[in-house]
């Protein structure tokens, strides 16, 4: 049976000195509600009321936080599907980089997931509809899902989908491609790769380092007068800012498109926490490991306030050193459900029924247009796009 996944906070259940959060006009509440046992926070495993440490007297909730609409458009897509398909509906990677997400995804409405295409005819029942994750995909994979006859629909984020127009029109008129990422293995930046692998070296943003990732101080270029920078977009402003100074101090002809590739949903996120950081004593960020722009902000976290811990849901308060802790900031990755974020608040609530929540600060108001659907007969060739 497909059940109702609830991502978002029930309106009208705020206690007293309680905010109502991670709702905004265009994000209405979803069905109904999952089991007890299976809403994170909703019951804390044993252990997690015995946070070492005083008493927390003050949350600052970050605002923005929590869901992008380019994940609210994916998961939605992914929902809708597999309410409407006959069959149980493939995703292609992570619909989006969090656990609990995917979780929901696969046990409530019996959706799989896949990393490889070819592996689609092996699934339970088979899976005809296959739906691209936000991250977007390389050319490559879209023209494997037209060559096994896979009907698709493409949840990748619109600001993902223009940096790959961009790498596309700047390979065609013979520039090199420099795209700063923070893994050559984040899905996001194999697919932007993908559109021009031939014309694109990926340059590690300021402090990353690995395999496939150029130092920006030393990377070489086949002609730096034509030399574009286009970049991930979930990367640290702050970081990527410096990057671009340093290609631009070594190659002054490196044309840096008029729109950062940096999306609204990074930024405002980052913002949000720097203006929390100077008023707490430790910032909680709720975010899965593979999320990039968490582990951003988790990073931030830690150079402005000093003193940062990862959850990936309330569970993982066990054990959380709150010694000397008085207030703590909270946030999480654009991937993140909020009902995770509530969990955490109601967790030092049920500790302290005094505690005093703050958030300040704007949500945004973008929407996504839904994707459709594409037949196998409909997908264009590669060579047609
Ligand atoms: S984080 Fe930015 S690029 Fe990624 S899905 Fe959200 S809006 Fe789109």
């Amino acid at each position: 049976m497909k059940m109702p996944i609830r991502f978002f906070t029930d309106e009208g259940q705020s206690t007293p000195g309680e905010v109502q959060t991670g709702l905004t006009p265009r994000l209405p509440p979803e069905g109904g509600q999952l089991p007890l046992n299976r809403r994170a926070g909703a019951r804390f495993p044993a252990g997690t009321r015995s946070t070492l440490g005083g008493m927390i007297e003050r949350i600052h909730l970050a605002k923005p936080r929590g869901f992008c609409a380019g994940v609210v458009m994916a998961i939605q897509a992914v929902e809708k599907a597999a309410q409407t398909e006959a069959k149980p509906v493939t995703v292609y990677h992570s619909i989006v980089h969090n656990h609990t997400v995917v979780d929901r995804l696969e046990s409530g409405y019996g959706v799989h997931f896949v990393e490889d295409l070819d592996s689609v005819d092996a699934l339970p029942q088979g899976g005809e509809t296959v739906v691209f994750s936000a991250h977007g995909i390389s050319p490559a994979v879209r023209e494997r899902a037209r060559a096994l006859g896979l009907a698709t629909i493409d949840a990748t984020c619109p600001l993902v989908t223009k940096v790959h127009t961009e790498a596309k029109k700047y390979a065609r008129e013979g520039y090199t491609i420099l795209l700063i990422g923070d893994s050559a293995r984040h899905q996001e930046v194999i697919g932007t790769r993908g559109e021009a692998p031939d014309a694109t070296i990926v340059v590690g943003v300021l402090g990353k380092t690995g395999e496939g990732l150029a130092d920006p101080h030393t990377v070489q270029v086949p002609d730096p007068e034509r030399l574009v920078v286009l970049t991930q977009t979930t990367l640290s402003v702050d970081d990527t800012r410096r990057t671009i100074e340093i290609l631009k101090g070594r190659f002054p002809a490196l044309v840096v498109p008029p729109s950062e590739d940096l999306c609204y949903a990074t930024k405002n996120r980052q913002d949000a926490v720097k203006a929390i950081a100077p008023h707490v004593d430790l910032f909680l960020v709720l975010t899965s490991t593979h999320s990039s722009n968490g582990m951003r902000l988790l990073e931030l976290a830690e150079a402005e306030c000093g003193r940062s811990v990862r959850l990936e849901t309330a569970a993982d308060l066990a054990g959380v050193d709150l010694t000397g802790v008085r207030s703590v900031g909270i946030t999480s990755a654009a991937s993140t459900p909020d009902d995770l974020v509530q969990a955490v608040v109601a967790h030092f609530r049920a500790l302290n029924p005094a505690l005093e929540v703050v958030e300040e600060g704007e949500w945004e108001n973008i929407e996504f247009r839904e994707p459709r659907k594409i037949l196998p007969t409909q997908a264009l060739p590669r060579t047609m796009q």
